[in-house]
């Protein structure tokens, strides 16, 4: 059987934008099982947090009573299960087992798609909960209704309760994420650090962890302090990655001009006005930052300007991101539209 993960609680569990809506349904259900929300079903991309809300559910309910059954399952756990009830002639303790639950979790139902003999079993697991008032929380990718080729009224059953979507989180809610995470592994990181590296990670919370660690193993090899220059070093693998999506400088170019509602002609003109100075100066940093392109190569696309120019726009952004905050949040927003 899949245990809880201890770690998957509400309490470490970060509200921002993109989640707080599912967080406020999963905390309704856990309070009070069985009445609000039945089924609930929570939808999203992967490493958002589907599997930590849905367990956090669980963790609640049986802090407030140690006798409840909680049963936790991948849905291909449920699948081999039944196919080796089956095969085993255990189908009794098979159903024992789901229908008997206080709290069914089934976690990324999408695999139920176009399984019509699970799909058929699954939907009397269902009914004998449901009628039983027991709770019901089910995670996936995407909406039943996007799911091949699952029957009519298990789509119409998983509609009962409320179906909520997490969406990807913004640039505070992933700071706020890692700021947490710093702080329950006991590492020392600073603000501009926690920037930096949730500014590397757009979607997955996952992969935002994975950055920090990234990020903890190698000022442990270094024998150093966690700080940005070492932050950029260690991810600099990481934005190989985001650069090799080809991202373009043209596009960058009309990012930042609707951005500040100035043209692109503009941006790669010769204007010396602070109004066009700053975007091209942040359009220059960000065509160093999220392309690979050489300083040259850059000044060219800048309408011709020489590469000691672009070194100066992106040193001097640079420094600004530390002092001005208005400069620093424009980088920011820009980056996250850029990165999507
Ligand atoms: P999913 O099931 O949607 O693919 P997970 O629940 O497995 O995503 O989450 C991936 C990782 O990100 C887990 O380690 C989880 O603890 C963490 N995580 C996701 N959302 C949050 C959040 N809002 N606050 C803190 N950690 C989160
Ligand atoms: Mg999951």
């Amino acid at each position: 059987d899949l245990r809880l993960n201890e770690k998957y609680t509400f309490d470490n569990f970060i509200q921002g934008e993109g989640n707080k809506l599912a967080a406020g349904a999963a905390m309704a259900v856990a309070d009070d099982p069985g009445t609000f929300y039945n089924p609930l079903f929570i939808f999203g991309g992967v490493g958002l947090g589907k599997t930590h809300l849905m367990q956090a559910i669980g963790h609640q309910m049986l802090a407030e009573n140690p006798d409840a059954k909680v049963v936790y399952i991948q849905s291909e756990t449920f699948v081999n299960d039944f196919i080796n009830s089956i095969k085993n002639k255990t189908q009794e303790k098979f159903r024992e087992k789901y229908r008997t639950a206080d709290l069914l979790l089934v976690d990324d139902i999408q695999f139920f798609a176009k399984k019509e003999g699970i799909q058929e079993e699954f939907f009397h697991t269902f009914e004998t909960l449901y009628n039983d008032k027991k709770q019901i929380v089910m995670t996936s990718d995407r909406l039943p209704t996007e799911i091949p080729d699952l029957s009519e009224r298990l789509v119409s059953r998983f509609a009962w309760g409320l179906q909520v979507e997490i969406t990807p989180p913004d640039l505070e809610t992933r700071i706020a994420i890692l700021r947490k995470k710093a702080e329950s592994e006991g590492l020392d990181v600073d603000e501009s650090t926690l920037d930096y590296v949730a500014s590397q990670v757009d979607t997955n919370i996952r992969e935002l962890e994975g950055a920090l660690v990234k990020v903890q193993a190698q000022a442990t090899i270094q024998k150093q302090d966690i700080n940005i220059g070492l932050a950029r070093s260690a991810l600099a693998d990481l934005k190989l990655v985001q650069k090799s999506r080809g991202l373009q400088i043209s596009k960058i170019q009309e990012v930042v001009a609707n951005y500040f509602q100035t043209t692109v002609a503009d941006i790669k003109g010769k204007k010396r006005v602070r109004q066009i100075v700053i975007p091209r100066q942040i359009a220059m940093y960000l065509s160093r930052e999220l392309t690979d392109a050489s300083l040259p190569k850059i000044g060219q696309e800048f309408g011709g300007k020489d590469h000691t120019t672009v070194m100066h726009a992106c040193d001097k952004i640079a420094r600004q991101i530390k002092t001005d905050t208005e400069i620093k949040s424009a980088v920011s927003d820009l980056r996250q539209m850029l990165e999507r």
